[in-house]
């Protein structure tokens, strides 16, 4: 189903964070139509009151105006609650329009799980310092269903990181959610460990995720769900991935656990 596209006006754009790695967020769009089953920001869904997740999407009309003329000081994160290259964006093109707008001395880091940020390779050329980073796991098949319905496959991804690197931006992998058994870290560096320039890792944060995706891990995935639940397994589970990143000696922002 399409989602609902809820057209307003913002205020500002540039809202500060403690996000790691970033002083600013900007979120030209508020909700996203890759509608991930354990998606941190599913919250807002709740106090906005448009609907389930995924079936809405408010964009900020106004968010190019708003970006003309300033310079934040500090590393801005594109985005925090949305993807800024979800499908809506190839009609709405609002995301482009930002970027055209933006300062080019803007110090920009954009997380993506979506091929069409290659779209905009001309005006991230522009940018004195940008980085470009996918979400990369495994996931296929069933995962891919449950976990990430309405995204593109990881091989859609990768293949984007590869031509972002080829045209000289810098990129890297956000590999995330790690969850335990469900991610084949081994693949994941070796598919990508050519074209990343650095990797951030993060375990997946089960209560961020929300009951109804803790009660679709259980179910669907009960090992997996035991040993988040479990004090020495996910020990052992974390010295595990530690180890594959050593293994692999992989330039890492780090290891996110919540
Ligand atoms: S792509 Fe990101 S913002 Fe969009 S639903 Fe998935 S996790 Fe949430």
């Amino acid at each position: 189903m399409k989602p609902k596209i809820i057209k307003t006006q913002a205020k500002e754009i540039f809202t500060k964070t403690k996000l790691p790695g970033a002083d600013w967020v900007i979120n030209q769009y508020v909700g996203c139509g890759h509608n991930c089953s354990y998606c941190y920001a599913r919250f807002i869904g709740r106090w906005k009151g448009y609907g389930e997740w995924g079936s809405w999407i408010e964009a900020k009309i106004n968010a190019p105006e708003l970006v003309k003329g300033k310079l934040v000081k500090g590393r801005v994160f594109m985005s925090s609650v949305s993807d800024a290259y979800q499908p809506i964006e190839k009609e709405l093109g609002l995301t482009r329009k930002v970027l055209e707008n933006m300062d080019k001395n803007t110090d920009l880091s954009i997380l993506t799980k979506s091929d069409l940020v290659l779209r905009d390779i001309d005006i991230l050329k522009q940018f004195k310092s940008v980085d470009v980073g996918f979400t990369i796991n495994s996931f296929s098949g069933k995962e891919k269903e449950i976990f990430e319905p309405d995204s593109p496959t990881s091989e859609e991804r990768i293949k984007a990181m590869k031509m972002l690197k080829e045209s000289g931006i810098k990129t890297y992998a956000f590999v995330s959610p790690t969850i335990p058994g469900l991610i084949d870290l081994n693949k994941v560096i070796d598919q990508t460990k050519d074209y990343a320039d650095y990797y951030w890792f993060e375990v997946l944060n089960l209560r961020g995720a929300g009951k109804e995706f803790s009660d679709i891990l259980e179910k669907e995935y009960p090992e997996s769900y035991k040993i988040m639940g479990d004090r020495d397994l996910f020990t052992e589970f974390l010295s595990d991935l530690k180890s594959v990143i050593q293994k692999y000696g992989v330039k890492t922002k780090g290891i996110e656990i919540h």
